[in-house]
């Protein structure tokens, strides 16, 4: 953390002007309450002229660095901060939990190639989950395959924080692509063979009840020993999700003891510039956090590689290796998370940088994965 107090002072969280934040819950919090006292945010006061006594400077300095900079949002019930362990499988298929919809936004714009979307769900505190885990959901109807029973479960990251985008601990939220079948041949959309679970989250209504299971997985857990950690963040479109429960984490909420002083560096691959997803949430973290965040962006159909090619993650992974490969040398966690196909390319990438750099990938990816450096979801 190198802000320096008085850099900080005067810059306004652009949080508080960001529609779509608002829209998820975001308030404008200008007077927050941290153990108990009331601090005013810097946003809100000119600390050079009002508030220049030696006494209150010092009590300033004296508070955290992140709470002193930031209006970060309080998040309760703290208990959830006090487990050991990830909660796991509370709830299976044959006894799921009935979860209610709490709404349904669509993420992209106009020019995008499909469509994905921000489902908030209401579990009233009831399936409570760690960062990077994932629900499984039940859509309704029977099995095509096994007439008289249920749809087999389909698993979702998580994309919000244990404390769910209305800070309470009594909601989880979805980044679900619809699954639209096109013939092959004839290129059109065939609807009987669209995706049932995306389909059915994608047109659900507040209100409307799903059948949950997990929450499950350990393999995405925010490794939280050390806040001064180095995390880089590899997503394809929808593998976002729980890199946006991180990034919620590290520099949203106000959580008393999670305090992150690292770096979070995010890639993100999508088609163009209408699939970003929470683009203005991610923008507003680089430019309140510089020294603790990153973002690239790679636009496949919008931005062109150094070969003239479309620009893939991979390609952004290439432009930075030097840094990367130090990070990791240093202790760096690396994710990965989206469609299955992102994995070939990204390690080819990486086995060829490491051979020009002298090194033997096989050996560096054995030693990261030993050094549990190495987290992937793919899909
Ligand atoms: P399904 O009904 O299961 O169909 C699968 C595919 O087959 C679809 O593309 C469908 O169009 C096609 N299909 C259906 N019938 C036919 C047919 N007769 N012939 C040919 N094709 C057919 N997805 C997300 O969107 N967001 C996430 O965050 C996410 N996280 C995940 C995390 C994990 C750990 C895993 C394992 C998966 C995750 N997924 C995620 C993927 C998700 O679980 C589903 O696989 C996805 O939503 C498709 O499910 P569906 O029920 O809509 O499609």
């Amino acid at each position: 953390m190198a802000h320096a107090l008085g850099a900080r002072a005067s810059v306004s969280p652009s949080v508080r002007t960001d529609a779509s934040l608002r829209k998820t819950g975001f308030k404008d919090h200008n007077k927050l309450r941290f153990d108990n006292k009331l601090w005013i945010t810097l946003s809100s006061v000119n600390l050079k002229s009002r508030y220049s006594s030696t006494k209150y400077q010092f009590k300033v300095m004296s508070m955290s660095v992140q709470q002193a900079v930031r209006s970060k949002i309080p998040v309760q019930p703290l208990e959830l901060e006090n487990a050991n362990e990830p909660p796991l499988n509370l709830y299976k298929p044959k006894e799921p939990y009935t979860a209610t919809i709490v709404s349904v936004e669509r993420l992209v714009g106009p020019k995008a190639p499909g469509e994905t979307c921000h489902i908030v769900i209401d579990h009233g505190g009831n399936v409570p989950y760690w960062e990077g885990q994932s629900y499984g959901i039940i859509p309704p109807g029977e099995n095509p395959k096994k007439p008289g029973s249920p749809h087999n479960v389909r698993l979702y990251s998580i994309a919000s924080t244990r404390y769910g985008d209305s800070f309470d601990g009594k909601t989880a939220s979805l980044c679900v692509r619809r699954a639209i079948y096109y013939d092959p041949e004839t290129g059109k959309e065939d609807p009987s063979k669209n995706g049932t679970c995306s389909n059915f989250l994608c047109n659900s209504k507040p209100g409307d009840k799903i059948q949950l299971t997990g929450p499950s997985g350990k393999i995405m857990l925010l490794p939280e020993g050390d806040p001064n950690a180095t995390h880089i963040m590899i997503a394809t479109g929808t593998g976002v999700a729980p890199f946006r429960g991180y990034l919620r984490r590290m520099f949203m909420e106000a959580v008393t003891t999670y305090k992150f002083g690292g770096l979070a560096w995010l890639f993100l691959g999508v088609a163009n510039t209408d699939s970003l997803l929470y683009d203005a949430e991610f923008s507003s973290y680089l430019k309140d956090y510089p020294d603790n965040f990153r973002y690239d962006k790679a636009l496949s159909r919008e931005q062109k590689n150094k070969n003239g090619g479309k620009m893939y993650v991979q390609d952004k992974i290439e432009e930075y290796s030097d840094e990367i490969f130090k990070l990791l040398d240093g202790g760096a966690h690396i994710y990965f998370c989206g469609l299955k196909g992102m994995m070939p390319g990204i390690q080819d990438t990486l086995k060829r940088v490491a051979e020009q750099r002298g090194e033997s990938w096989d050996a560096k990816l054995s030693q990261l994965k030993k050094n549990k450096q190495w987290h992937v979801e793919v899909y």
